[in-house]
Parts: structure tokens; C-alpha cells; sequence
């Protein structure tokens, strides 16, 4: 097939799936009104592939095949590939601001990582690699899920006294049967597929108790019996007019919570079962850890170049970067930008060829972007707030403008540097990039999607090569002794 055109996408998603959200089933995610703008911001991404002037850069033909697929399913064999994949993330990404960070690329390349290592799901490598070819070919779309719900943290999922967490109850011919619930997937509304994998940082204990929550496997989302809870969209669609939350009505890109009510899921289609040694280390044998942490942060440049043009526009507009202090923030922005750049460029010039004859970019520098990343983002939206204060609400809805009181919005409305229209647009997008729903949503996204920063800073301590630091600040201790300096 090949890649896919947006409207291809669409038709994709009216597939009968069980998808519930404010206590109501959704029949079409492409036509309901809370779900709408998602599906047509996934759409879109799906037409940029075709345009003349990008389809090189966001396709590749797979060798023995003559058909183009998606350049965040090309093998990585060499830095250039990672350049080029770079590349193309950022063109999905730009056209989104960074705010649907569970683009497709995402999924792809962490899927892409596993067919490559596939021999590190021992059994079943085979049909890990098949859905690989399947989903490239198919161009389709995926959502992965993680973890499991929220119950007793305390205690290890096979430990749990109230026995939530989705786990194989029984095998018949046809496949296992799986029963209870997952949590996060993101993109869930708009995605054609389901990933159920471990999570990098979660190991489960190896205990026969484990072994049925040691699980890996891709399902269809309208597989018989997998429901989906959607949480509540970020804004009430149809009040006002979309230019006063342009990015909510855009890329909410949907999170949901996963019930399995005992759902078949074909021999074919398992990854991972009731096996804990691939459980707890197949991101490590697959390498997919760095090649998903280099999607994440073209991801993040995209955003951060966002949050520092929204910056600059919304100061020219009132003209506050006269002031010394408002340009020290601007440059913060500009130091986000540059930094996160640096590291992309870093880890791709510090790639190396893995064991498994992959091109690996470096995870010392993409860690950085995990890390300092939640901080920047949350620090850009202090920023806009302080240089746009007041004026981020007193912005009145764009409907005012064709209201009784129109007349007296244009004028009161107008700033130095542009009109009422420009003004109030800006200000809202300013506003719903930096105070909404849509935002603080986006905050939390970037402090967990990737994990939890607390164990993922603890994995980076330990795992950290310490001795050579160690050792040189004993060497200097030794050389200063010898020194003796209080001697003289
Ligand atoms: C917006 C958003 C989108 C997401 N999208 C996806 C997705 O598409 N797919 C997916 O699989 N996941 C997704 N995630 C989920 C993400 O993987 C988890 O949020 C993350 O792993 C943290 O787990 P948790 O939310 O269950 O928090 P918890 O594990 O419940 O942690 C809550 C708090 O307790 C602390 N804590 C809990 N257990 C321990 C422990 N053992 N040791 C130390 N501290 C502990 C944590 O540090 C944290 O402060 C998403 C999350 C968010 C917020």
C-alpha cells in the first residue's frame, strides 16, 4: 500500500472501536466534535507526506519494494540516517508547534528498533518483525502502553492486593487471552493499532506470580473487547470561536485508559509472553531507548523554536523588548533553542554501530534533553507569562469582534505593532500555548511521557561511567599532597 493520504487515515479510524469519553461511546473519532480537531491535525501529517516538495524527505522505498513508506521506518545504518530521519521528524513536528508529541514517528521508530533487534524476542522475533513490515507497508498509525494502573505503588504489580493490571489469564489454540487494564496511551483516538509493551524502568521481580504481566504484543484497537476511556478534551468544543484556543481545538492528541475484557490476542501477534529476562531488557538488546530519545528531541527543538517565536512576536506587539530585563528572558529562549539543537547534533555525531548493526546515536546528550527538557518547557511558559501579563487576559474572545461591542474591540484592542485581530489572535495562542488546559496537560506530558524522571535520573546515576571522575579528583588530591604546600 504505502503511505497513506489523510483522507485514508480517516476512513482508517471508523473502524468500530469501543471509545468512551464523558460516559458516552464515541461512534466516529473523525466526526465527533471533541475528537474532530485531532483527527484532522493526524490527517494533515499524513498529506504532508505526499506534497512534491517533501515526499523525498519523508519517505524512503525499502529495498526489494516499490512503493515509498515513512522515513521514521528507515534502518539506521549510518549517521546520514540518522540526519535524514531528523529531518523528517521535524517536518511532522514543526507543522504541530510540538504540542502532538505521540506523532506516529514516535511509535514507528521504537517499533522499528525491535525489528531490527528482533532476535532479542527469542520465539518471537518473527512476529515482531512481520508487524514491522506491516505496520510500514501499511502505513499505519500506533499507540503503545507501558504501564499499569495506578493501584498500590508500594508494592510490585504481581503483588497487588486489588488484581487490576492486564495479564494473560489463559491460552487456547488461537492465541492468550488477556484480561484488566493498561494505562497511558497517548494518540489512543487516532491510532489504527495498540502496542502492549514493558516499561524500560519497570522491571518485573522474577517470580512465577510475574510471569503472566510479562507481556508484549500488537493488537488492531478494535480488537473484540478492548475498551477505551478517554479522559475529557482540554476545551467544550463549539463556544466562542477556535481562534481563542487554536491549539486545544488542534492537538489534543487524546489519553486513554485500556480495559481488557478478555481479549483474544493471536499467536501472531505476541511479542513478549510469560518470559521476564526479555520483559525487563529488551529496550536495552533492541537499543530503542536512544532512537526514540532522538525523535523526542527533534520533538522538543520544534517546540522550544515555537515557544521562543510565540516570545518574540508577543514583545514586538507591545513593545517590551525595549526592556533589559524582558531581553535576559528572550535569551533564555534563545540558549533553550541552542542547546537543545546542540544535543541532537551531538548524539548524532556521536553515534555508533551497535551489535546488532544498528546506528545508535548517543543517549549521553539526548538524556540531557530528557532531563533538563520538562524544566525548559515549563520555564518558556513563565516567560510568555511575565512579558505578556495582563494582556494574556484581557484578550477577549475573537467572537467579541463581529459582536455589538466590535466596534470599540477593534479600537481598544489595537497594540503598537498590529491590529486588533493580530492582537487578540496572538494573545490567545500565547494564552492556550502557555495557561490553558491544553497547557498544563502539555506540562505533565513532558515531565512522565518518557517515564518517571525520578527513577529515569537514578538509572542515570547508576549506569554513569563514575571511576575516570572519581579517579581524577584523587589523582589531584595525591598531587596536591605531594605539593605540600604548607611545608615552604
Ligand atoms: C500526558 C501523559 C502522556 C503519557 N503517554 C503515555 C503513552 O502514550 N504510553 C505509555 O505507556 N505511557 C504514557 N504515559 C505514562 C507514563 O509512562 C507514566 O506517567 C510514567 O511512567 C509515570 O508513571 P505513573 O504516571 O503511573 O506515576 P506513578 O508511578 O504512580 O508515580 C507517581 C509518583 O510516585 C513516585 N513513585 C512511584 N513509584 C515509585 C517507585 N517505585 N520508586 C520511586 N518513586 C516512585 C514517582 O516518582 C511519582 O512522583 C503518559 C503520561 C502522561 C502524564
Amino acid at each position: 500500500m504505502g503511505i497513506r493520504t489523510g483522507a485514508q487515515v480517516l476512513d482508517g479510524l471508523r473502524d468500530g472501536r469501543q471509545l468512551y469519553m464523558d460516559g458516552e461511546l464515541i461512534k466516529d473519532v473523525t466526526r465527533d466534535p471533541r475528537l474532530a480537531g485531532g483527527a484532522r491535525t493526524m490527517a494533515q501529517l499524513f498529506d504532508l507526506q505526499h506534497r512534491p516538495e517533501f515526499i523525498d524527505d519523508m519517505t524512503f522505498t525499502p529495498e526489494g519494494s516499490s512503493e515509498r513508506v515513512g522515513l521514521s521506518f528507515l534502518p539506521t545504518r549510518t549517521q546520514a540516517d540518522l540526519a535524514r530521519r531528523r529531518g523528517m521528524y521535524k517536518r511532522w513536528h514543526d507543522h504541530t508547534a510540538g504540542m502532538f508529541g505521540r506523532a506516529p514517528d514516535f511509535v514507528n521508530v521504537m517499533l522499528s528498533a525491535f525489528a531490527w533487534g528482533a532476535d532479542a524476542f527469542g520465539p518471537y522475533a518473527g512476529n515482531v518483525r512481520a508487524y514491522y513490515e506491516k505496520a510500514r507497508d501499511g502505513d499505519r498509525i500506533a499507540t503503545h502502553s507501558l504501564t499499569n494502573p495506578q493501584v498500590d505503588r508500594s508494592k510490585n504489580v504481581a503483588a497487588q492486593a486489588r488484581d487490576l493490571a492486564a495479564k494473560a489469564v489463559r491460552e487456547t489454540d488461537a492465541g492468550v487471552i488477556v484480561r484488566g487494564a493498561r494505562m497511558l496511551a497517548t494518540l489512543a483516538a487516532y491510532s489504527d493499532d495498540l502496542l502492549v509493551m514493558p516499561a524500560p524502568a519497570y522491571p518485573l521481580p522474577n517470580t512465577e506470580e510475574a510471569k503472566p504481566f510479562a507481556l508484549g504484543f500488537a493488537i488492531p484497537m478494535a480488537t473484540k473487547g478492548v475498551k477505551l476511556i478517554n479522559r475529557p478534551g482540554v476545551i467544550q468544543p463549539g463556544i466562542g470561536s477556535t481562534h481563542d484556543h487554536p491549539l486545544s481545538a488542534r492537538f489534543d492528541e487524546s489519553d486513554c485508559m485500556i480495559v481488557f475484557d478478555d481479549v483474544l490476542v493471536p499467536w501472531e501477534n505476541i511479542f513478549v509472553y510469560r518470559d521476564i529476562d526479555i520483559f525487563n531488557n529488551i529496550y536495552k538488546r533492541t537499543h530503542a531507548t536512544p532512537a526514540m530519545a532522538h525523535q523526542f528531541s527533534v520533538k522538543d527543538v520544534s517546540k522550544a523554536e515555537f515557544m521562543m517565536g510565540l516570545a518574540f512576536s508577543l514583545v514586538r506587539m507591545t513593545r517590551v523588548d525595549e526592556f533589559l530585563h524582558v531581553q535576559g528572558m528572550l535569551a533564555e529562549l534563545i540558549n533553550h533553542v541552542e542547546a537543545l539543537r546542540a544535543c541532537v547534533l551531538a548524539a548524532e555525531a556521536g553515534a555508533q554501530m551497535t551489535d546488532i548493526g544498528v546506528m545508535s546515536p548517543a543517549m549521553g546528550p539526548l538524556g540531557v534533553v530528557r532531563f533538563q527538557f520538562p524544566d525548559m518547557f515549563r520555564r518558556a511558559c513563565e516567560i510568555i507569562q511575565l512579558i505578556g501579563a495582563g494582556g494574556l487576559v484581557m484578550a477577549p474572545s475573537f467572537a467579541e469582534m463581529e459582536g455589538p461591542l466590535g466596534e470599540d474591540v477593534k479600537t481598544y484592542y489595537q497594540a503598537a505593532a498590529g491590529d486588533a485581530s493580530t492582537r487578540i489572535r496572538l494573545f490567545r495562542l500565547a494564552f492556550d500555548a502557555t495557561m490553558s488546559t491544553f497547557s498544563g496537560r502539555q506540562q505533565l506530558y513532558e515531565r512522565y511521557f518518557a517515564g518517571d524522571p525520578v527513577r529515569g535520573a537514578g538509572g542515570l546515576y547508576l549506569g554513569y561511567d563514575k571511576e575516570p571522575h572519581v579517579r581524577r579528583i584523587h589523582d589531584m588530591l595525591d598531587r596536591f599532597a605531594a605539593e605540600d604546600l604548607d611545608r615552604r
